[in-house]
């Protein structure tokens, strides 16, 4: 295996796409383990070990899933299904456990299942540009620039400092990224006035905003299209916590407030007095939030937080329930 034809296999990973919702478990699993062998120099790894950092990853950067008992294994689905060319998958005697191996914490807990990452994925892996690259597409293929620096720290992968050592047009050259539009963060903010549309903050540092961006409501990772419909303007924290899913929109373009977001200072709870309040209205002639984008984002985004008012149901397998 080249180095390209890996890319090219990180590029084609096989979505499962459970329910029309974005599945970005085998990306998380594989940042996951890059992140790993960056630390330990080896992606070996025992599903005791990893089931709860990967389904907590997987539950805070992939949508949102109701029952409790399916939350705490999401780990397995990606651990079962990540491609075998990739992927060497095994039970406590060292036998090959394929792809219809039931993707149940139980199950692979009571196995002794444990993976590692191909050999010659991993010698591939060895050299930096290779990881960055590798690391670099699975971000832009499957999440937000916003949840990069959150996502690489819970991943435990220092891209910032892989990329000082390595070029960043390596990556790039890799990459082929879907081109965003050049003008689409100055026409966003202006069609809001420089102001963020669930807060109104309009900080400027002289005559310049500050703190202000233009966010995509469904993502552009994701097909979101750069267009007034799929943006807000929206300051910088807003934008953060839109993107997580604690933040998400009504129907009617009010702010929603995820039931799992919790504050205690004044400050973390002004978000809690957001909830209800109506969006800012673009300037008259712009478009307003269309109603497909929110509700991507309220499918796709949006941590609900029903699990926590619920009754804990028996664990459920998979992410169906
Ligand atoms: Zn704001």
């Amino acid at each position: 295996m080249t180095r390209e034809e890996l890319l090219a296999r990180l590029a084609a990973l096989r979505q499962a796409q459970v329910r029309g919702r974005r599945a970005p478990h085998k990306p998380l699993l594989l940042l996951w383990l890059l992140g790993r062998f960056e630390a330990y120099a080896t992606t070996a790894v025992g599903y005791d070990d990893a089931e709860e950092p990967v389904s907590r990853l997987i539950n805070d950067f992939g949508p949102p899933v109701r029952s409790p008992g399916a939350a705490r294994q999401r780990a397995a689905m990606p651990f079962v299904h990540l491609e075998r060319d990739l992927w060497d998958l095994r039970d406590a005697d060292g036998r090959e456990m394929g792809p219809d191996t039931p993707e149940r914490g139980a199950w692979l807990r009571e196995h002794g299942a444990h993976g590692r990452l191909r050999p010659q994925v991993e010698r591939l892996l060895a050299e930096r540009g290779t990881l960055v690259a590798a690391s670099r597409l699975l971000l832009d293929q499957h999440f937000t620039p916003a949840l990069e620096g959150p996502l690489c720290e819970a991943a435990g992968l220092d891209l910032t400092t892989l990329e000082l050592t390595v070029h960043r047009q390596l990556a790039d050259r890799a990459v082929r990224r879907r081109q965003r539009r050049a003008d689409f963060a100055e026409e966003v903010l202006r069609a809001y006035a420089y102001t963020c549309a669930m807060c109104g903050y309009d900080g400027r540092l002289g005559r310049h905003p500050v703190g202000l961006e233009a966010a995509h409501i469904r993502w552009h990772s994701q097909d979101g299209p750069d267009d007034l419909p799929n943006a807000l303007a929206l300051c910088a924290l807003h934008h953060a916590l839109f993107d997580l899913g604690a933040l998400g929109l009504t129907p009617d373009r009010r702010v929603r407030v995820s039931a799992l977001y919790v504050a205690g200072s004044t400050a973390g709870r002004a978000v809690d007095a957001l909830a209800g309040r109506p969006l800012a209205v673009p300037r008259p002639g712009s478009a307003p939030p269309a109603d497909t984008h929110i509700a991507w984002h309220g499918a796709q985004v949006f941590k609900e937080g029903a699990a926590r008012r619920r009754v804990p149901g028996p664990a459920a397998p998979g992410d169906g329930a």
